[in-house]
């Protein structure tokens, strides 16, 4: 007997099944390819540069960002991933003895970090149409973590109700998930200015088909950024490798292309809902590259359905309110056809 062991349990991620003739629709990455400029950086990165040690704060990317986005490079810090700025700001944030609050529906990570560090959490309810009500936010607590368009629904909070929540807590940290942000939404960026408690984070993983390099990033007043920073470098300051680096400032310099990319999957999504709608399922609206879809028939047979044709979706039998729903993932336009095809063969 080994005395010491942590017991915890782990967030369980989206398998990763291999084979080029599956279609994988189970963890919301991009149908597309990165941008050639990303390949051509690949290409042109020196490995002897991997002696060195990366940059300690990533200043040439983060320039670019401040560009890119409009805001001050001392607003931004710069992670291995996005779930790795969220689990730092967890512990930079998160140090009240009042619980923090997110949706009962949601990234399944939050709860994962708040027992992990021990930070005590309570989740609020959506409302039956999966929405999140700003007034169920208005009461004593330790912090805040809302994701916008919300996982896995997809449904996205307008800005002014957002806004209506970041009020009403003024003397916390609020964190605002953007990781589907420009598949339809509009972001809270704009809000910095006026809210000092806000924290944004963002991926290079679904908008800009790298989830495989992990690059994300959180911005945020650099009254925020100087305390997470202070805890990225208690844990792993180097945690942005150079290669990553290296290629995701060259996808910021190439947004024109993911932009169109992001408006193809949101044409793709569209056509997609209108479809299953068609065929009798229920559909959330969503902002997001993915749609959580009730079908006509049991999630669990559809689901396995599908995997004997070589399709992955998500499906979570262990979410009591989404038990009998599938989150799907947007892919190209031919993908989702065949999607549709199959449904309608097993529906017939
Ligand atoms: C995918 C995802 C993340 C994490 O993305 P990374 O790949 O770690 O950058 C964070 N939040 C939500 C809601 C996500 O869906």
């Amino acid at each position: 007997m080994i005395r010491g062991l942590r017991e915890i349990e782990p967030y369980v991620a989206g398998s990763q099944p291999q084979g080029k003739r599956i279609i994988k629709l189970n963890t919301n990455e991009n149908a597309y390819p990165p941008s050639p400029k990303v390949a051509d950086a690949l290409k042109a990165f020196d490995s002897a540069d991997l002696r060195k040690y990366s940059t300690l704060t990533q200043e040439e990317l983060r320039q670019s960002l401040s560009a890119h986005l409009g805001v001050a490079a001392d607003q931004i810090i710069l992670g291995n991933g996005s779930d790795d700025i969220l689990s730092m700001a967890f512990l930079a944030f998160f140090n009240n003895d009042e619980p923090i609050l997110f949706p009962d529906l949601t990234y399944g990570f939050y709860k994962v970090w708040a027992n992990l560090y021990d930070i005590a959490y309570r989740e609020v309810p959506l409302t039956s149409q999966f929405e999140i009500a700003p007034s169920d936010y208005q009461t004593l607590n330790g912090g805040l973590v809302v994701a916008n368009p919300n996982a896995p629904t997809g449904i996205y909070k307008p800005l002014d109700e957002l806004e209506k929540i970041i009020q009403a807590n003024q003397d916390v940290v609020v964190i605002i998930d953007e990781a589907y942000i420009n598949f339809g939404g509009k972001t809270a960026l704009p809000l910095l200015e006026k809210y000092k408690n806000v924290f944004i984070t963002r991926t290079f993983s679904k908008d800009a088909s790298l989830a495989g390099l992990r690059v994300g990033y959180g911005v945020g007043s650099p009254e925020l950024i100087k305390v997470i920073e202070a805890v990225k470098n208690s844990l792993n300051p180097y945690a942005v490798d150079s290669i990553a680096e290296k290629l995701a400032l060259a996808a910021v310099d190439d947004w024109d292309y993911y932009s169109n990319n992001c408006q193809k999957i949101m044409e793709i999504r569209d056509w997609f809902t209108k479809e299953l709608a068609a065929i009798g399922f229920e559909v959330l609206p969503s902002s997001a590259n993915f749609v959580l879809v009730k079908p006509t028939l049991a999630a669990q047979e559809l689901f396995q359905y599908l995997q004997t044709k070589n399709i992955y979706v998500r499906y979570f039998p262990r979410v009591e309110r989404i038990k009998d729903y599938l989150r799907i993932s947007i892919g190209r336009q031919e993908e989702m056809e065949k999607v549709i095809m199959i449904i309608q063969e097993v529906v017939s």
